[in-house]
């Protein structure tokens, strides 16, 4: 589960990182007085508006602005809330701004100069450990950093049964040449951190940037925080911070009934039972020169009512231009899924208006075949993989 800014920042701060200070705001009124309170609390005359979307890059996009008094909070959150904001990591179209968090200006001057770092904790697949990645080059794409320049990338491992030691926190704070004050609020933070990783079941922290700031403090300026869904049943608190308007309505949809349904880009719907075989499929439907419009595992228990519900969830898809149905009959016989298409068929009429191609195989399929083939149904049986994959190809041209 992907968290906004803002509840990302709370989960940090309940768990003693510094964060840099904001109030959520709904509306331009509710910016001013989240101001007037930020004022009153830290002592800061310049604030920043920052949209509320799930995606970065917003900065970039212009949903991140600095106010230099009330009249700027005003206009600033009047204009941000309500737009329709594209960065480099939402759809073209961009995603709508409900709120806006309000916060005190950290890059104030002062002794010395602010510097940005990117810091991120997150599972390292390969050795099965959580890492702290890290660099000095923040605020900056890090994926470019990582192409261009992937020795300023630092990464620490944690051992599970040992935890962080104090000295990786260190060693974190002396790469990211860190001396002094900064050196200490550093280790602080990485430690704070890393706590907060792992008690909260995250399965993503990113920090780009955490901010040292002219008076040396060491503070989270943005916040990405992913939840681990698996474990939200030990975290009943976090349930409310799922924000149901960022996510793909389809992807919602599925979830009410139980499909497991992932959206993609591409152009060919796919239906399969088992996500290994989904992504044996989504491979074979890339080799045929399409490519997936979605990840699609309706499970073990592929009834006809089930494999209707399917197909009404890869149609709403507009992009779709062929939906490839591939079944292994084991547990679930391939004359139900069939009769499944052709009941679907009936029932959804006009609304599949794109090509079928069908690969039943294992239990019952020679049934299965003989099902739909005598349908009249303007539906493509395949058995073999390869016959399946010329026939996507056909189909989209
Ligand atoms: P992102 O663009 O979605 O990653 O949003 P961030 O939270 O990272 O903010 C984008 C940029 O806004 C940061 O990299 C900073 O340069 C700038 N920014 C954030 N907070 C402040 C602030 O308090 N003062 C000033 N002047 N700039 C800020
Ligand atoms: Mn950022």
């Amino acid at each position: 589960m992907n968290l906004h800014e803002y509840q990302g920042k709370e989960i940090l701060a309940s768990f003693g990182v510094a964060i840099q200070k904001g109030i959520v705001a709904q509306s331009a009124e509710e910016a001013v007085s989240a101001a007037k309170a930020l004022t009153e609390e830290t002592g800061t005359g310049w604030h920043v508006i920052k949209a509320q979307i799930h995606a970065g890059g917003r900065g970039k996009g212009g949903g991140v602005k600095l106010a230099k008094n009330l009249d700027e909070v005003s206009s600033l959150a009047d204009q941000i809330i309500g737009m329709q904001l594209v960065t480099p990591q939402t759809p073209p179209e961009g995603k709508p701004v409900h709120q806006v968090l309000v916060c005190e200006d950290v890059y104030y001057p002062g002794e010395s100069e602010t510097s940005e770092f990117y810091i991120s904790v997150l599972l390292n697949r390969a050795t099965g450990r959580n890492m702290i990645m890290y660099s000095t080059e923040g605020g900056m794409d890090i994926e470019t950093v990582a192409e261009e320049t992937p020795h300023l990338i630092f990464t620490e491992e944690i051992d599970p049964a040992v935890g962080m030691m104090p000295f990786q926190a260190r060693k974190v704070a002396f790469n990211l040449g860190l001396s002094g004050q900064a050196f200490k609020e550093m280790t602080k933070f990485i430690t704070a951190l890393y706590t907060a990783y792992v008690n909260s079941d995250s399965s993503l922290f990113e920090i780009n940037p955490v901010l040292k700031t002219s008076d040396n403090k060491i503070l989270a300026v943005d916040a990405k925080v992913s939840i681990d869904d698996n474990a939200l049943f030990r975290h009943k608190d976090y349930l409310a911070l799922r924000d149901i308007r960022e996510e793909n309505p389809i992807e919602v949809e599925a979830g009410e009934v139980g499909l497991n349904y992932v959206d993609l880009d591409g152009n060919v719907g796919c239906m399969v039972n088992g996500a290994g075989l989904a992504m044996a499929t989504m491979d074979l439907i890339k080799q045929a020169g399409g490519d997936p419009a979605n990840f699609l595992d309706v499970g073990g228990t592929a009834d006809a009512a089930r494999v209707e519900t399917a197909f009404r969830l890869i149609l709403k898809d507009p992009n779709v231009k062929a939906i490839l149905v591939n079944i292994f009959g084991g547990i679930v016989r391939c004359d139900r899924v069939a009769q499944g298409i052709v009941d679907a068929y009936k029932n959804l009429g006009d609304a599949i208006n794109v090509p079928i191609i069908v690969r039943l195989q294992g239990t019952n399929a020679d049934i299965a075949k003989e099902l739909i083939d005598s349908s009249g149904l303007n539906v493509l049986s395949a058995t073999a993989f390869q016959e399946a994959a010329d026939k996507v190809q056909e189909a989209i041209g």
